[in-house]
């Protein structure tokens, strides 16, 4: 591991003073520092930004949600109006990682945190995220677990967080504050990028631009998470599915759907939601508009089975919403101690 200096900030101002264009934000460190050990990440400097008194999530009188970065996943998934208002995002959390990761694991660095393709994981392989222009050997390699949606030949990694997926659902926005100046919410769909021909970035961010919050607008109807994993917990998605659906008279008025495991950002499946709108709310339906959206799917060699993982999915999820099913049985979404479930 390459030698760094550690510094704590005390305030949002102090962390983007000591970043230097070197430098990298520190939250839980439970992707970061893995990174660091295996080489793949090799910051100068460490700026911990884990204790900004930024651990607030605060409840608009509209329903919407204000949830600050250094909020530890833990506690935003067992807070009780979270759990309330927008069950789909406390699922998601809790279908992460495990319950020490996520003791420690903050909002910030769940967004951020990198993909998990095995070739960008091991330093000693080319890979364009990490070495661009090294080429992409998982495009013919191992890539089972990678995208079937928006990949490029450049780079077919997926998004690990399950969290995202969630938000993406949520139209959920990204506060930023830049070292350029200023702070901005950003658009979930306009923070996080397609590959195409610069894989190296996931996000829009500028270095040193620092999350300091999350803002989630009201959802307003149920919502769910489902995620599909080759083991039942410490696995990422295969597969899963964020979804938001509002029944009235019998026909869909409404719905949210976005996708996780799928593509290389939380994938916001727009083709499916305008077409299950207005559609009688039945088993159907949900396939049809699933089948809509995996249209566009270009699977790999190895990973076409997605595709009717996701349909599936897709149709599932939204069948259970329809008919009122929840997660907990209690229509409450699961608590902590239900391990995360899938
Ligand atoms: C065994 C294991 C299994 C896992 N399984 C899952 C899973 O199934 N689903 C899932 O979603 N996740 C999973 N995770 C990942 C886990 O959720 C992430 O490691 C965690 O959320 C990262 O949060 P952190 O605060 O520790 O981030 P860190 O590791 O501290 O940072 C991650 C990145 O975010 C940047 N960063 C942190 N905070 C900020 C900020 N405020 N502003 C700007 N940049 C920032 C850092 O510089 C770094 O690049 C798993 C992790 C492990 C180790
Ligand atoms: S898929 Fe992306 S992260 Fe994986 S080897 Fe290719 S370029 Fe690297």
């Amino acid at each position: 591991m390459r030698p760094f200096v550690y510094e704590r900030a005390g305030t949002a101002d102090d962390a983007l003073a000591l970043h230097d264009g070197d430098a990298r934000y520190l939250g839980g460190g439970t992707n970061l520092v893995d990174l660091m050990r295996l080489g793949v990440e090799l910051p100068g400097r460490l700026v911990d930004v884990a204790h900004l008194p930024l651990d607030r999530i605060e409840t608009g009188g509209d329903g919407g949600l204000v949830i600050g970065a250094t909020v530890r996943n833990s506690d935003l998934a067992a807070d009780p109006s979270v759990r309330a208002s927008h069950p789909v995002l406390a699922e998601a959390v809790l279908a992460g990682a495990s319950g020490q990761i996520r003791n420690l694991a903050t909002v910030g660095g769940n967004l951020l945190q990198r993909t998990r393709c095995p070739y960008f994981q091991n330093a000693g392989k080319p890979c364009n995220k990490r070495a661009p222009g090294s080429g992409c050997p998982a495009y013919e390699g191992e890539h089972h677990n990678l995208a079937i949606l928006g990949h490029s030949t450049a780079c077919v990694a997926t998004h690990p967080s399950d969290m995202a997926v969630a938000l993406a659902a949520l139209d959920a926005r990204v506060r930023v504050r830049r070292r350029s100046g200023g702070e901005r919410p950003v658009p979930l769909g306009d923070f996080y990028r397609l590959p195409g021909d610069d894989p190296s970035r996931d996000t829009t961010l500028e270095p040193g631009d620092l999350v300091t919050a999350v803002e989630v607008p009201p959802v307003g109807m149920p919502s769910r998470y489902r995620k599909v994993r080759e083991r039942a917990s410490f696995a990422f998605a295969l597969v899963s599915v964020a979804a938001a659906l509002d029944v009235a008279d019998g026909e869909v008025r409404d719905c949210r759907i976005a996708l996780g495991g799928v593509a290389h950002m939380p994938w916001r499946a727009r083709r499916a939601e305008e077409v299950l709108r207005g559609l009688p709310a039945n088993e159907e339906s949900y396939i049809r508009a699933a089948e809509a959206e995996l249209e566009l799917a270009e699977p790999l060699r190895d990973n076409a089975y997605k595709v009717p993982l996701a349909t599936n999915l897709i149709a599932r999820t939204l069948s259970e919403l329809g008919s009122g099913e929840r997660a907990g049985g209690d229509g409450r979404a699961p608590g902590p101690s239900d391990g995360g479930l899938s």
